[in-house]
């Protein structure tokens, strides 16, 4: 630690010379972006596992698959902020006691540890390494994924939620032949209510693609992918996206705690278990206050957020805790999805719509007061629903159901 002088104050914390990030994507780049923004004077090392200039992964399964762009690397100059960049490099382990880091090419000592490395896809059992099967994670993977699509092959999409619908989209773009295998009884399950995913099932079929619920993968055979029914399905290529888990393999035994789901179980400021060492993205999970229970958000938008809350603990200023609303987006057969917030099994769920429509919304209440909204195609009803529900603000349910009404006119 320096010796730098600072004010000294009850919450007064020496500055670290030295913060090692480990993984590359959103939550890593912009922890070391953040840094520099918060005039952090120290060392920066970032250090990532894939080969690639660091890049953003939403246009994956967007723009970058159709051939529309040819990548989505992050517009930051590492170099002009001082930031030791390195690529290609794994980090294997954590050893706390002496502060160090394990990495492919040796030890990396830090003061401070940002953990980083986001989430890998689910592996379907049985498929790995079986030609043909793709997942969608990577740049690797979208480039990989490209030549199939020109191909318009007969393609299996396993998995019918974020991922999937998006993947299914781009490949009835391309002209491929799409049929979905979904083992629950709806797309999404996992997300949203079944009367909320019910209008969204027909998306499927006016692409054009074809969704087969409650239908699991009993194997992949050369050709095509055999159902629990006995059903064959022609493949050239099959797609997985049965959704992602933390990437912390690599940290088992440092002493991290992790919860359920192999996810970090960070605090309310992002500190994970262990001193010195925080965790942000896709990775950690963060007790909401907001939302009384702990969150694990696998989107976009934490990864941009979380990492303010990071670099203001580390250069010694006591931020709020982490506490945001949610948000994320999906862009899928043509509509842009916009979810806000966080809902439970017991909220009120209330339309804003005819979902049967090219743009509706849907609100949840809890106690009378506005807890998420889904917005598809009604980015003003996002917007203000944001902010309604960071107020906390109650809502007049018969208002909040008219769809010609502005949803910031709808409070109580
Ligand atoms: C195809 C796709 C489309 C998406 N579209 C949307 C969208 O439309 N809207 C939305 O809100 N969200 C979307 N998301 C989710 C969003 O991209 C993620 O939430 C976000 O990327 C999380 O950022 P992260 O930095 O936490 O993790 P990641 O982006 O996963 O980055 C982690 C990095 O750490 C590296 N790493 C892992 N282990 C190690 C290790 N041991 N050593 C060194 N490096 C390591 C990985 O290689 C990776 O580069 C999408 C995700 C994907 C995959």
């Amino acid at each position: 630690m320096s010796d730098q002088t600072q004010a000294q104050s009850p919450s007064y914390r020496p500055l670290p010379d030295r913060v090692v990030v480990v993984g590359a994507g959103m939550a890593g780049v912009q922890t070391a972006v953040a840094l520099r923004e918060q005039g952090f004077p120290g060392t920066v090392v970032l250090i990532g596992a894939e080969p690639h200039q660091p890049y953003d992964r939403p246009p994956l399964s967007k723009a970058v698959l159709l051939g529309k762009a040819e990548g989505s690397a992050f517009d930051v100059d590492f170099e002009a902020l001082d930031i030791d960049l390195r690529l290609g490099s794994e980090a294997l382990g954590v050893r706390p006691g002496d502060h160090e880091l394990d990495t492919a090419a040796g030890p990396v000592p830090y003061d401070v540890l940002v953990v980083a490395t986001g989430a890998e896809p689910i592996r379907l059992p049985g498929a790995e390494g079986v030609p043909g099967v793709h997942l969608l994670r990577t740049l690797d993977d979208a480039e990989r994924l490209r030549p199939v699509l020109a191909r318009q092959h007969d393609i299996v999409v396993v998995g019918a939620g974020w991922i999937g619908a998006e993947f299914a989209t781009a490949a009835r773009e391309a002209g491929c032949a799409v049929t979905v295998v979904e083992a629950a009884d709806r797309p999404l399950a996992g997300a949203l209510p079944a009367e909320v995913a019910a209008p969204m099932a027909a998306w499927y079929a006016d692409s054009g693609a074809t969704l087969r619920t409650g239908a699991r993968v009993e194997r992949i055979e050369p050709g095509a992918v055999v159902l629990d029914d006995g059903s064959r399905v022609p493949a050239d290529a099959v797609v997985v996206g049965i959704g992602a888990r933390p990437a912390t393999a690599w940290i088992a035994g440092s002493g991290i705690e992790l919860g359920a789901h192999r996810e970090i179980l960070a605090d309310d400021h992002l500190r994970t278990s262990l001193p010195d060492v925080y965790a942000v993205g896709d990775c950690a999970s963060f007790p909401s206050g907001r939302y009384e229970e702990r969150l694990l958000v696998h989107h976009w938008d934490n990864a941009l957020q979380g990492p303010r809350t990071v670099a203001l603990n580390i250069v010694g200023q006591t931020p709020a805790a982490y506490d945001p609303v949610p948000y994320f987006w999906s862009e899928q057969f043509g509509r842009f999805v916009q979810y806000v917030g966080h809902h439970a099994p017991g909220d009120t769920l209330l339309w804003r719509g005819d979902p049967a429509g090219a743009s509706w919304s849907v609100c949840w209440l809890r106690e009378g007061r506005l807890v998420a909204l889904l917005a598809v195609g009604r980015p003003r009803d996002l917007a203000q629903g944001r902010r309604l529900i960071e107020a906390g603000a109650a809502m007049d349910p018969e208002l909040l159901a008219d769809p010609s009404r502005p949803l910031k006119g709808a409070t109580a």
